[in-house]
This record gives structure tokens, sequence and C-alpha cells, in this order.
């Protein structure tokens, strides 16, 4: 059985992910998502990545927006809102909330997020086996200086509130990995990349939702180690994120927001990367990199179309294995 290992954000993560379930039925595939994006809410602790993948997976998502729960209504944030209580620029569905309220107790027990994720896919079923990418605490802070500011002084917001609240809008000096250094990963987190037989990076946001995971430390080292092909899908086509602001977070890193410079923030554990047709003239880049490269549709319309994409990475991903007699 083809074991298949998966650093995924949310919802360009949770999308590549429903088309390679269908690409490949059969293969064994574990999810390491990422877990910086996490924030307390009204005290509860809040994964929204991987809540996204699960939701999606398990076939509880909100297909209109590809995040948040079927349904959903909005009873206990109005009821919030009425005492003032903040934030008010991050909702949290009824329906939602019945997740966050089941692991924030459990972590109050004592169990570790990993324990935790794995209850509440008992739930939700996705069909793969979904790892945080660490139990211990990692936020994405983001810094911003106020434009109009005169001295103010730089300060530190959570992600979620630069990305939320304020849109990306606000420019950014840098982007901080809060905890990343002495955190640890996961139980099973680098034996499911030692042992795979493919590691695929989806379509994600490169510096936000990848880059956290590349950071825990251990994992990098274990990505460019594997004996698997490391094989990722551009989240740029045609000079610019497919939806979101990826090209916000690609700014404050000082990296263009073109495929093959996307490519490049991962040449050192790539074996081979897909770009669309549209940016077929990042091909040749790419492999002077000594990374494989195709261009094919990378639009994730539906199903199909996603999994046609899985089934290409899943290709070059053979090609490497064969050429190297791995
Ligand atoms: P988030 O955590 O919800 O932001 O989700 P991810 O990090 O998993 O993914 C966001 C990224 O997915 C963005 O950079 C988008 O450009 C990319 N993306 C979304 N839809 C598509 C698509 O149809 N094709 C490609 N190639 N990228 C996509
Ligand atoms: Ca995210």
């Amino acid at each position: 059985m083809l074991r298949i290992t998966v650093l995924a954000g949310g919802v360009g993560a949770s999308r590549f992910l429903r088309g390679l379930v269908h690409a490949a039925p059969d293969a064994d595939i574990t999810v390491i998502g990422n877990t910086a994006d996490d924030i307390t809410l009204h005290g509860l602790h809040v994964s929204p990545d991987l809540d996204t993948v699960m939701y999606t997976l398990g076939g509880g998502v909100e297909e209109s927006q590809g995040w948040g729960r079927a349904g959903e209504s909005f009873a206990v944030a109005d009821e919030l809102a009425a005492y003032g209580a903040q934030p008010q620029w991050f909702t949290l569905g009824d329906r939602d909330i019945a997740t966050h309220i089941v692991r924030t107790q459990m972590l109050a027990a004592g169990y570790r997020l990993s324990a935790v994720t794995e209850a509440l896919c008992d739930r939700w079923r996705p069909g793969v086996r979904l790892l945080p990418m660490t139990d211990d605490r990692v936020e994405t802070h983001v810094v911003v200086r106020p434009e109009d500011g005169g001295d103010t002084q730089p300060s530190a917001i959570h992600f979620q509130e630069w990305w939320i609240r304020l849109h990306a809008e606000v420019p950014a000096e840098r982007i901080v990995l809060v905890g990343v250094d002495r955190s640890a990963p996961a139980p099973g987190v680098l034996e499911a990349i030692e042992n795979a037989d493919v590691v695929l990076l989806p379509p994600s946001n490169p510096v936000v939702s990848i880059g956290p995971i590349l950071a825990v430390p251990g994992v990098r080292d274990a990505v460019a180690a594997t004996t698997a092909p490391v094989v990722g899908l551009s989240p740029i086509v045609g000079g610019a994120p497919v939806r979101g602001m990826a090209d916000a977070a690609l700014r404050v890193i000082g990296v263009p927001a073109t495929a093959s410079d996307v490519a490049g923030i991962f040449a050192d554990v790539l074996d081979g990367w897909l770009v669309d047709e549209a940016d077929a003239e990042a091909v040749a880049a790419v492999e002077s990199s000594g990374v494989r490269c195709r261009a094919v549709p990378l639009l994730m319309r539906d199903v199909p179309a996603t999994a046609a994409m899985a089934s290409t990475a899943l290709e070059l991903a053979a090609e490497r294995r064969e050429g190297s007699g791995a």
C-alpha cells in the first residue's frame, strides 16, 4: 500500500486532499497539519487548519467557503457581541464551538493535542491519519508598524488578527513563529516522513502554513533526508495566489509571488514541483535548481480536476523513485 504523507495548511490543502483521496483511494495517507494558526478565543482552543482538514474530508465543511461547519448558525456569537466580548473580528459558529469545547476540555484534562485530534477524528472519519505538527504551543505572530505611526514602536500581533481583522493590509516587518524553537514534532510526525513512499506539499500558503510545519525542529531535516520523493504543487498561479492573500505573506519574507520563487523556498527538500500551465516559463528556472518540474492545470475547480493534479504529482514522484533506483 502506498504510504503518502502530506504537509497541510487549511483550505487549499483540504481541497487538494479531497482530490488525493479520490486519486489514490487505497493509499495510506498521513496529514501533518499546521497548528501555528491556533488561537484561544473566548477561552476556547481553536485549531483552524486541523478543523478545516477534518471537516472537509469528514463531509462536514461549509462548501461555499471551504472552511467552518455546514449549516452553521451564530447565536453564541450574537450573544457574545451583545456583551461586548472581544474579539469580534473572529466569529465562531455554534456547531464549530462544540468542537472547540471538546478540544479545550480534553487539553485541560491533560490530553495532548495529537490525542485530542484523534478523538475528534473518531467522529469525522476523514479517511486519513491527521496529526498536528506538534503538541507544543506555537503561534505565528506578525510584527507590524502602524503606517501613520510616526515614532510608534512596532508591535507583534497574532497572525489571525493581521490576516482577518487587518486583511494583511498593514505592512508587516517580520513573521515570528513564537515557541517553535522549543517545540518538538508530535508523535508519529517524523516516522510518517521517514517511512513514506511519497511526501507531498499541497497548494498551501508557503509562508504561514507549510513554513511553520517545516520549522518544527527536526521536520525540515526529515523531509530533506527521507528516501521518499518530495513533490510540491504551486499555490501561485499566473503570478498570484488563487485564493487568499499568500502574496502578502510572501512579501514579508521578500519572496516574489511566482511559481518558481515559491519552489525556491523549498528547493532544499523538493524533488519535484508542479506549476500551472500559465506558468510554463517557470519550468526551466525550477529545473535549473535541480528540481524536476512540469506545467499542468493546477486549478482545483472540482474533485476530478483536483484528483488529476494529485495523480500527476504521484507520477512525478514515481519517476524520481524509478530514476534513482530507490
Ligand atoms: P489556509 O490555511 O486556509 O490559508 O489554506 P492553505 O494554506 O492550505 O492554502 C492557501 C493557498 O492555497 C493559497 O496560497 C492559494 O493560492 C492556494 N490555492 C487555493 N486554491 C487553489 C487552486 O485551485 N489551485 C492552486 N494551485 N492553489 C490554490
Ligand atoms: Ca491556515
